[in-house]
C-alpha cells in the first residue's frame, strides 16, 4: 500500500542518511552535526566596525560578542569568535583592518561556551591556526560543548576543534615578540581564563587584561554540581584572584561587560585612554561577587 511503501522508503532513506552521517563522522572527526542554541540577543550577531583599541590589539567582534586580534610580525592571535554565523564577519573585519585571516596562527578563547566558540572551527579552516586552551575547557572544546557542566548532554552545540596545546595558570603564549600570560579564572566554565600582556604604541606601554568576568549563570548550584563538584570553590578562587590583578586597560568577552559602546563609537580616533577604567572593572567584579554570595545564602 502506498502509505506503507512510502514509510518503507522513508526508513531506507533515513538509514542511508544515518549511514552517511556516521561515515562523515568517522572519516572527518572535525565535522559533526551541531545544534547551536537559538539566539538569545540580536546584538550577538549584529555587525560592528572593527577598530584599533591599543597598540597592536584590535576589536574584530560583533556588537556584543567581543573578538580580539593581536597582530605580530610572525602572524596573529585571535581570541574568541562569537556564534557560527559570525565567522565570515570576523574574517571581513580582519581584512578591513589590512590583515589576512591566513596569518592568524593561534586561536584562544576566554571560555568554551558557544557564544565565544561558535565560529572557531570555521576560522580555523580559513587560517590553519592552532587552538590553545585552558586545561579545564579542553574536553568541552573537543566535543563541541557536549560535556559542558551546564549546557552539555545534548550533543555538539558548536563545531568541535582539536586543542593543540593545553594551557595552565601562568603559562605563556608567545608569538612574534608578544607574550600573553594565561590566568586561570574558573567557574563560569571549568577552563574560563583571562589573558594579561604588555603592548606598546608610539607614546607608551600598556598592560592589557582580556578578562573573563566570573558570571554565575542561573542554574549553577554553588554547593556543587554532578559534573562540576568544585564549582563554588572555583568561583571563590576567581573572585579572590581577579581584584588583585594590575593592568592599565581591561577588555572582556562581552562588549557590554566593559561598556564598549560608552567608550567607543564607530569612526572614533585611536584613543586607548578610553579603555583605562579600573573603577568599571572593580564595580562589575563586586557586583558579580555579591550576586554569588546572595545565591550561597539562599
Ligand atoms: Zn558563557
Amino acid at each position: 500500500m502506498p502509505v506503507h511503501f512510502s514509510g518503507f522508503i522513508k526508513t531506507v532513506l533515513f538509514s542511508i542518511l544515518i549511514g552517511c552521517c556516521m561515515l562523515a563522522y568517522n572519516t572527518s572527526a572535525a565535522q559533526v552535526t551541531v545544534h547551536e542554541p537559538t539566539l538569545i540577543d540580536s546584538t550577538w550577531e549584529k555587525p560592528y566596525a572593527p577598530f584599533r583599541i591599543v597598540g597592536n590589539v584590535y576589536y574584530v567582534g560583533t556588537y556584543e560578542l567581543a573578538s580580539y586580534l593581536i597582530t605580530t610580525p610572525k602572524g596573529h592571535i585571535l581570541i574568541n569568535t562569537g556564534l557560527s554565523s559570525s565567522a565570515e564577519m570576523i574574517k571581513r573585519n580582519i581584512e578591513a583592518l589590512g590583515f589576512k585571516i591566513a596569518d592568524v596562527k593561534i586561536l584562544l578563547t576566554n571560555q568554551a561556551h558557544f557564544d565565544h566558540m561558535g565560529g572557531m572551527a570555521d576560522i580555523q579552516k580559513m587560517s590553519y591556526a592552532k587552538m590553545m586552551a585552558d586545561a579545564g575547557d579542553v574536553a568541552v572544546i573537543e566535543d563541541g560543548g557536549n560535556s559542558d557542566y551546564l549546557f552539555g548532554g545534548h550533543g555538539a552545540i558548536y563545531q568541535p576543534l582539536k586543542v593543540s596545546r593545553v594551557l595552565h595558570d601562568g603559562d605563556i603564549i608567545s608569538l612574534g615578540g608578544m607574550k600573553l600570560t594565561l590566568l586561570h579564572h574558573p567557574g563560569h566554565t571549568k577552563g574560563s581564563c583571562s589573558y594579561l600582556f604588555t603592548v606598546h604604541d608610539a607614546k607608551r606601554k600598556y598592560r592589557v587584561l582580556i578578562a573573563n568576568m566570573p558570571t554565575m549563570l542561573d542554574d549553577v548550584k554553588p554547593e556543587g554540581m554532578p559534573r562540576y563538584p568544585n564549582v563554588g570553590k572555583d568561583f571563590e578562587y576567581t573572585y579572590n584572584a581577579m581584584p588583585k590583578l594590575k593592568f592599565d586597560i581591561w577588555l572582556a568577552a562581552h562588549a557590554s561587560q566593559f561598556d564598549l559602546h560608552k567608550k567607543h563609537k564607530p569612526g572614533d580616533q585611536y584613543n586607548p585612554a578610553a579603555f583605562v577604567d579600573r573603577p568599571g572593572y572593580n564595580k562589575l567584579l563586586n557586583k558579580l561577587h555579591a550576586d554569588y554570595l546572595a545565591k550561597v545564602k539562599r
